[in-house]
């Protein structure tokens, strides 16, 4: 026992040490790993779960989707198999959005379980930590993009603030007086160490659903047709990112509402409209097939994590194996199963009728693999197919 105890704690900190493994996630895989170790044997397949209209309506479960996840924990609380959550929300950290989620479903989820529309922002960290990026939408935009390491990263709210009547409706915006500030920062903080009026904005992103539609389509063009510095001419067109492009998604309201794809579609037009040439941008998020892939290998990194050869062979050698089956489970067939579709084998689509969908059938253009009623219903499936129900 005690020996065997021994070789654990040696091969938690061979795994710690690994070169290419930034602080934040080895200590997440540390506790993962502490949850993880006594898996039984290595799990074959990962799994996606799309969240709202599919886990949670607004902040509610729906049905019992927290029954459906503790079956892919031991009975110790400890994870079976390695899943994530894949979403194109967003507007808080990583770290924060896990801790709600573990409050909401009743289970420990790590922040690495956690890929919000915005989380490949970070992949660009490299060409802007050190530059002036605008951030909006709703909760704390440039929170998020603090928290990726950009040094020099603006709400959209404040970034306003400094330009005199940039806004010529904010008068009439009552109630936004009666909102609690957008971020939450300290007196102290509110003043940048950078000058915003002088110096040129390189990227703007949309992180989260925008609050403010005309004031933000009013900014950001300012900010795209200017070359960063609204009130001045060039015709560089600093980069334009947006976390997601869902047209619509299933909120608490019984129709769907407008997503970022919608905002996106205003702002491209009215942009196009008053510019000569036009808005060049990204957009991530599901069904983008780089997200796919991005989230194979967070799977992957979890799965390592899980398998018993780990704690006793190369942890090298286990970035080898790869899955047999990924499963994405969704509720919307343009964002969910288009793009599990299209990132192809191994991925494997499961349609919900929780959400936007409520098909009898299957959909039309976006055939899921699998069409069920509830995520309850997707489990039970995907645990039979894996011969473990
Ligand atoms: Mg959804």
């Amino acid at each position: 026992m005690k020996f065997q105890y021994k070789m654990k704690f040696r091969t938690i900190s061979r795994v710690l040490q690994g070169s290419n493994r930034s602080p934040s996630i080895q200590l997440h895989s540390y506790r993962v790993l502490a949850h993880l170790h006594s898996a039984p044997k290595r799990p074959s397949f990962g799994i996606a779960f799309d969240i709202d209209g599919v886990i949670l309506r607004g902040r509610s479960p729906i049905g019992d989707s927290p029954k459906a996840l503790r079956r892919l924990y031991d009975d110790s609380g400890s994870l079976k198999i390695p899943y994530l959550f894949l979403t194109n929300g967003g507007g808080i950290p990583e770290s924060r959005r896990a801790a709600e989620l573990s409050q909401l479903l009743g289970v420990h989820i790590d922040p690495i379980q956690v890929v919000q529309g915005h989380s490949p922002f970070k992949n660009l960290l490299a060409r802007l930590e050190n530059e002036l990026v605008v951030a909006t939408g709703k909760g704390e935009p440039a929170v998020v993009m603090s928290e990726y390491g950009f040094k020099k990263a603006i709400s959209l709210d404040e970034y306003a603030s400094y330009f005199n009547s940039i806004d010529p409706l904010s008068p009439y915006k009552t109630w936004t007086t009666k909102q609690p500030s957008n971020e939450q920062r300290n007196p102290s903080d509110s003043v940048p160490s950078f000058d915003v009026t002088s110096e040129r904005v390189k990227a703007a992103f949309v992180v989260s659903d925008p609050v403010d539609w005309g004031r933000d389509i009013q900014v950001l063009c300012d900010i795209l047709r200017s070359g960063g510095l609204p009130g001045e001419k060039s015709e560089h067109q600093p980069h334009m990112y947006f976390a997601a492009d869902d047209l619509e998604y299933q909120a608490v309201f019984p129709s769907e509402r407008l997503g970022m794809g919608a905002f996106r579609i205003a702002l491209e037009s009215i942009f196009n409209s008053i510019h000569h040439t036009p808005l060049k941008y990204t957009s991530f998020g599901k069904p983008n097939p780089f997200v796919f892939k991005n989230a194979e290998s967070v799977l992957m990194q979890l799965k390592s994590l899980t398998s018993d050869a780990d704690l006793n062979g190369d942890y090298k050698d286990m970035k080898s194996h790869h899955f047999e089956t990924l499963y994405m489970i969704g509720d919307n067939p343009s964002v969910d199963i288009k793009g599990a579709r299209k990132a192809g084998h191994p991925w494997f689509s499961i349609l919900t009728r929780t959400g936007v969908f409520r098909g009898k059938e299957n959909h039309t253009d976006y055939p899921a693999h699998q069409v069920v009623d509830t995520v309850e219903e997707a489990v039970e499936f995907m645990l039979q197919r894996e011969g473990i129900a």
